[in-house]
């Protein structure tokens, strides 16, 4: 990925709104998820550049259109028409984002369309975020990349957070995914927790 001077860049065509360095997009880490856990999680990265990716929760298509710079092609999963409307304008102008105005919790109803992906990443705040990205593993490959953006108080306020956050653990074990990483977005996105692993269908835990 491109960083200069400490600032993660973009190269795409720039977009109204876009901050610009030296020429470039700025993909801001208070903006999007995906850049902040760029900027906490360094070395590693995720391994977006030149990759397929499924994203669920696009919104306007605000970080998709930044991953659509760096990956191969961006299936982008939105079920409120209001910034779904942007998501296919935005798609209008880049060939690799395939907008996809549907309810997560169906793939079924997307598989036709949906080829095997590298990257899987779901930023949805509901109560079941777990289960709706657990549905969508049918479209990850084998030893592909799970980022799931955690919305802890969208899980029920009662709730104790390191029991939460060890309850999704457990049920992405259980469903194949293994070398679950959590890192915590505090800095830049209160409430968020981003919990990052590799799937492994042959390896689901007990
Ligand atoms: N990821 C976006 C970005 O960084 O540009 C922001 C996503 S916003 C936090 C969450 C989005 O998920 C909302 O636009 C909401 O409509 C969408 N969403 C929530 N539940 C969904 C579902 N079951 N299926 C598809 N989209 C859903």
């Amino acid at each position: 990925m491109i960083w200069q001077n400490g600032i993660l860049l973009s190269p795409g065509a720039i977009l109204p709104g876009d901050l610009v360095y030296q020429g470039m997009r700025i993909w801001d880490p208070g903006r999007s998820k995906v850049a902040a856990l760029c900027y906490l999680h360094t070395p590693d990265e995720p391994p977006v550049t030149g990759a397929r990716i499924l994203y669920l929760g696009a919104a306007a298509g605000s970080t998709v259109s930044f991953l659509s710079d760096y990956a191969e092609v961006v299936y982008a999963v939105e079920f409120s028409s209001r910034p779904a409307r942007d998501l296919v304008r935005l798609a209008h102008s880049r060939s690799n984002i395939i907008p996809l105005f549907e309810d997560a919790r169906y793939p079924e109803r997307y598989l036709p369309f949906v080829e095997l992906v590298d990257v899987l990443i779901q930023d949805i705040a509901q109560r079941d975020q777990a289960e709706i990205v657990i549905r969508n593993l049918v479209f990850l490959r084998d030893g592909g990349h799970l980022i799931l953006f955690l919305k802890l108080l969208s899980m029920g306020v009662q709730k104790n957070r390191e029991e939460m956050i060890e309850n999704v653990v457990q049920l992405l074990g259980h469903a194949g995914i293994s070398g679950i990483r959590i890192i915590n977005l505090e800095r830049y996105h209160t409430g968020h927790v981003a919990v990052w692993g590799i799937y492994c269908p042959g390896q689901k835990s007990d």
